[in-house]
């Protein structure tokens, strides 16, 4: 059955919603699985028929542009209502994109310049029919409502949103045929009796895992790796393997990777690095490790920390997850990729020195070595990766940071420029001369959700 999807567009340039429409043909691949309910940008659906579905009746709503007027305050809530999964699509919706620069400004002192003293300014008159009104600052989504999936780019790249669209698609998926979910892969393995693998010392995670497979895992003396998918209920065999991973005490590099590659199997993770869905456990594990709570359970081993899991309905899977998340959590071998722009550009990079800094439209790039070593400021070092390097290695052009900062980068502008400040050899004064916007060029896609925001004199004001 086709996936029930909205369209919302709040204050924005509609540029995420062309991406995404620059398919063409990729389209007809997935336009038949989803049920398109609201999309203004493009069908003539009506306001009121969004009001009028019933809460949380449709599956996926995506959400471009920012908090800027009382209208746009409005439909964020109601998205949030009618939408079981809520993406921010693109970097107004994540980071408060290029717009978010306004909040370097008063409300009153924008509408002033936008409509009284522009150049392009015939009729000098601030509107006031017919017009929502504004709020005083522009407002992540994110800081409204609560967000699954955070999908950056300006715009996101027509890859990216297929990429995004059908991982999420194949998580609805009809299951293989031969999948049972009454009986794990114990039930079938020639190995239960005398050879069972867990009984050796190895994580094999055939108890919890759905049976049809043909077993040539465990048959062949490998551990099952749990690609089936969980089973509704756990095999004889789940409580030793419980024990086997209370008693592990630190893992090697070895165990490590076969856990990742375990979770990433068995809970369908989508392993893509340009989107952060909340729903990814390794991904939110390394990205917003304290989301989670801890609880203790009793094993056979003594009590035993896990981090609390509602995933699958079953109380010992669950268990079996969170201690698995626990485990890893604090281990050096828990490897999440956090890669940033420059680990896929193309550009070769001899020592990332820079003895003078110019500004974009000074000379012309090489198209072959690093920005930073010709000059010019690249925020590739503080910029998620995923976009295909398109700036730097099509488009001869120094990244802007666009896809935001990988998420153990707080603050990508005080990152970049401590960095960048670090390695300059140019005194503060001539760095100053010469980069003249300093907030447009190190935040130029993520002012509303750094740490100050906005205007720094207006946190008096409202405390
Ligand atoms: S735990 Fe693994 S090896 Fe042991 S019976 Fe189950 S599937 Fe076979
Ligand atoms: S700083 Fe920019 S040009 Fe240099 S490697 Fe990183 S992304 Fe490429
Ligand atoms: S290179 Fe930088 S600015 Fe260009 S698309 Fe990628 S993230 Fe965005």
């Amino acid at each position: 059955m086709p996936v029930q999807v909205a369209f919302m567009q709040l204050s924005s340039c509609w540029g995420c919603h062309q991406s995404l429409l620059n398919a063409h043909l990729g389209l007809l691949g997935i336009l038949p699985e989803l049920e398109i309910v609201y999309w203004p940008a493009v069908v003539d659906f009506k306001h009121d028929s969004l009001e009028a579905r019933e809460d949380s009746s449709i599956v996926v709503g995506f959400i471009e542009g920012l908090i800027r007027t009382h209208e746009d305050l409005e439909n964020t809530k109601l998205m949030r209502k009618k939408c079981q999964i809520i993406i921010a699509f693109g970097s107004c919706a994540c980071y408060g994109g290029i717009p978010g620069l306004s909040n370097l400004y008063k409300k009153d002192d924008l509408l002033q310049r936008k409509f009284i003293e522009a150049e392009s300014i015939t009729e000098s008159r601030i509107p006031d029919q017919n017009v929502p009104p504004i709020e005083d600052y522009i407002v992540n989504v994110k800081e409204i409502i609560g967000v699954d999936i955070f999908l950056p780019g300006c715009p996101p790249t027509t890859d990216n949103i297929i990429a995004s669209i059908s991982y999420l698609l194949s998580l609805l998926a009809p299951d293989p045929e031969k999948k049972d979910v009454n009986k794990c892969v114990c039930e079938q393995c020639s190995l239960y009796k005398d050879e069972c693998l867990i009984e050796k010392g190895k994580l094999c995670f055939g108890p919890i895992t759905a049976s049809g497979c043909d077993l040539k895992c465990p048959e062949n003396g490998s551990p099952c790796v749990g690609c089936f998918k969980a089973s509704s209920k756990v095999g004889d065999k789940g409580k030793s393997l419980l024990n086997l991973l209370t008693s592990i005490g630190e893992i090697d590099t070895p165990t490590g990777l076969d856990i990742q590659k375990f979770l990433a199997l068995y809970l369908g993770l989508s392993n893509l690095e340009h989107m952060y869905f909340k729903g990814d456990l390794l991904q939110r594990l390394a990205k917003e490790p304290d989301t989670f709570s801890e609880k203790i359970i009793s094993t056979s081993n003594g009590n035993q920390k896990v981090l609390e899991i509602k995933m699958t309905g079953n109380e010992l899977i669950d268990n079996i997850i969170g201690l698995l998340l626990y485990i890893l959590r604090d281990s050096p071998e828990f490897k999440f990729s956090q890669k940033t722009v420059c680990s896929t550009c193309d550009r070769e990079v001899v020592d990332k020195v820079f003895t003078e800094i110019k500004r974009d439209y000074e000379g012309l790039p090489t198209m072959d070595t690093c920005f930073f070593e010709q000059g010019y400021v690249c925020l590739g070092p503080v910029t998620k990766a995923g976009c295909g390097t398109i700036c730097l290695n099509k488009a001869n052009a120094p990244c802007l940071g666009c896809y935001g900062p990988p998420e153990n980068i707080k603050d990508a502008g005080a990152k970049f420029l401590s960095t960048y400040c670090s390695i300059a050899q140019n005194e503060p004064e001539e760095i100053a001369q010469i980069i003249k916007d300093p907030a447009g060029l190190f935040y130029r896609f993520t002012l509303p959700s750094s740490i100050f925001r906005r205007k720094r004199d207006d946190f008096k004001e409202d405390k």
